[in-house]
């Protein structure tokens, strides 16, 4: 436990630590000494013709002074730890957050992660102050009562020095049995944890489809699942804990027998019998407060190792020696992509690709149409383009350098993105927006605003600018949202822009509004646009047909029209539902 603290900690936050610790030996070692001297007050008060008391009297009352004094420094001590101790973890698990892969993300464990960086850092917060004290003085001063006997009495002294151990190895195994049962409870409660969220998030589904009277299945087996993993700790646990409260009982019983049998045959005065019994309860009283500090500990380091995993989790690879683009082209070199990445080799079966031997260009300053049915991989095109993910097969290049040779901040100045799916904070739209460009001046501002429509979204509302889009934008439309989502893309005017279905929520007239200041934009930026309107795709300078991972199809929409193929057939669908001729749209 402590070990993982130095470790998490860090070697800038050892110090104070250190001091912490050589606080709490201390203290715990004096408050120790100060029991044992208690014998020999008592001893001198109980026997037949006291000793000279004073002198011990005021040994004692020195040591219970001292320690008072370093326990109080070491509970302050505790909390400069611990808050130090919760500065560092959020610190690190909010930069590992943006190091991290994003595939890390995808296997459910965004929830995890708010979990472990938001309320069990907190709770690990608590540690140095309130567990590490009781804990050590609960170790410590045991150990310093049992040296002390050796004083007063060798025989008790050897017989604890035996039994003392014996204590604490029961304690110990105990200890680790309910270790592993936390572990369980740990993910049980963490699984129930994100179903609720989920069951709060998804109400409209589940009121739509009428679950909330029989209840959502998953929460309910998450639940059932947690009370089981309770009582699991409850019936696995106990006879550890039995066990050792058995053992404590059992050691006073025999040390009571032997002094009383050692009284008897008069090795042993009264006094001191008495005033060794008094030091035997505070011995058995410190293991058992052991045992009871021990638990919080045991907590604290599940949590401690879980976060240890999440900042060991190795990063998204950088480039050691980063390149900078040459200019605002993009390439793609027999690019191949599957999602497992070789990743997670475990089910054997790898999993399909899901893109293969995709090749094409972006010239500067120039428009790129992409189309293609749903599940052919567009997304995951753009996603290759930023580098959110890296590609299994092939080279992606920006400026003629491979993206993986681009350093992250560099990438980031380059690419612009409206993804598919809207991202909002909770906040207003203006701080949605400026998460592009913090800071941008108002001209900036309100020139993206009127390229992506917003300005008209932003008149409308009688908050303006100011209002609170509420979790996820969920008081905005679907078009409102979108139009925010690109506003963002606009104002972080970057050389390369990508819109991924940027205008799929938007209505028809806001849609041709859209597509015509895109149109405008290839003048200034290297744009791939995903779309499936023929509005937005007609003008482009080339037009791509991904069909299941492979380019199909490639020119210009005159090109593709005469070529007679998927993309001709498309549209003529399109356009005829429509009432169009194709070669006028
Ligand atoms: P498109 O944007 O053309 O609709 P996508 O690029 O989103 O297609 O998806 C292509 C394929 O990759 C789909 O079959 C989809 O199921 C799969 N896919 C998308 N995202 C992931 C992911 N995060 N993990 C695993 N598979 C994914
Ligand atoms: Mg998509």
């Amino acid at each position: 436990m402590i070990r993982q603290l130095y470790r998490v900690l860090g070697p800038e936050g050892s110090r104070p630590l250190n001091r912490l610790l050589v606080l709490q030996c201390a203290a715990a070692v004096l408050q120790g000494v100060a029991f044992a001297l208690l014998v020999p007050v008592l001893r001198a008060l109980l026997g037949p013709a006291p000793d000279d008391v004073w002198p011990w009297l005021t040994a004692f009352a020195g040591c219970a002074l001292a320690h008072a004094v370093l326990q109080g420094a070491a509970v302050s001590g505790g909390f400069t730890v611990g808050s130090q101790l919760s500065r560092v973890l959020h610190q690190r698990m909010a930069d590992q957050a943006l190091r991290l892969p994003l595939g890390w993300f995808d296997t459910g464990r965004t929830a995890e992660f708010s979990r472990l960086a938001g309320q069990n850092v907190i709770q690990v917060m608590s540690t140095p102050a309130h567990l590490l004290r009781p804990f050590i003085s609960s170790l410590l001063t045991p150990a310093t009562l049992v040296a002390a006997t050796f004083f007063f009495d060798v025989r008790t002294a050897l017989v604890l020095l035996v039994c003392a151990p014996v204590l604490f190895a029961v304690q110990a195994a105990s200890s680790a049995v309910m270790r592993r049962l936390d572990l369980g409870r740990d993910a049980a409660i963490g699984e129930s944890a994100d179903r609720v969220l989920e069951y709060a998030r998804n109400q409209p589904v589940l009121r739509a489809f009428g679950r909330t009277a029989e209840g959502y299945g998953a929460l309910d087996d998450a639940l059932v699942a947690e009370a089981r993993a309770d009582r699991r700790l409850i019936a696995r646990g106990l006879p550890g804990l039995v066990s050792f409260s058995f053992a404590t009982r059992l050691v006073f019983a025999l040390l009571l027998a032997l002094g009383v049998s050692w009284q008897l045959d008069g090795s042993l005065t009264v006094p001191t019998l008495l005033a060794l019994l008094v030091l035997l309860v505070r011995l058995i009283d410190g293991v058992s407060s052991a045992a009871e500090a021990g638990a919080g500990m045991r907590i604290a380091r599940n949590t401690l190792e879980r976060l240890g995993a999440v900042l060991d989790e190795p990063p998204f690879p950088q480039p050691a020696e980063p390149r900078t683009p040459r200019d605002a082209s993009v390439e793609f070199d027999k690019v191949g992509f599957r999602y497992d990445g070789g990743a997670d080799p475990v089910a054997g079966a790898a999993a399909r690709p899901v893109l293969n031997d995709v090749t094409f260009r972006l010239p500067e300053r120039s428009m790129t149409a992409l189309v293609g049915p749903s599940g052919a991989g567009k997304t995951t095109i753009a996603h290759l383009l930023a580098r959110f993910r890296d590609t299994t097969e092939g080279t992606v290049r920006i400026g003629g350098v491979d993206v993986r040779e681009i350093g992250a901040d560099d990438l980031a100045d380059h690419v612009s993105l409206v993804f598919q799916d809207v991202y909002l904070f909770d906040g207003t739209i203006e701080e949605n927006v400026r998460i592009a460009a913090p800071h941008a001046d108002s001209g900036q501002l309100a020139e993206a605003a009127a390229l992506s429509g917003l300005d008209r979204v932003v008149e409308e509302l009688p908050e303006g600018w100011a209002m609170k889009v509420g979790e996820g934008g969920a008081r905005l439309s679907g078009g409102q949202r979108q139009r925010v989502s690109i506003a963002r893309a606009l104002l972080k005017d970057a050389p390369i822009l990508v819109l991924d279905e940027a205008t799929a929520a938007l209505d028809q007239e806001n849609e041709a509004l859209f597509a015509q200041a895109v149109r405008a934009l290839a003048a200034r930026r290297t744009l791939l646009v995903i779309a499936h309107r023929l509005s937005t795709v007609v003008g482009a300078d080339q037009i791509l047909v991904l069909e299941d991972g492979e380019i199909t199809e490639r020119g210009t929409h005159d090109d593709l029209v005469a070529a007679a193929g998927t993309y001709a057939s498309f549209w003529e669908r399109r356009a005829q539902a429509h009432g169009w001729r194709l070669e006028s749209a």
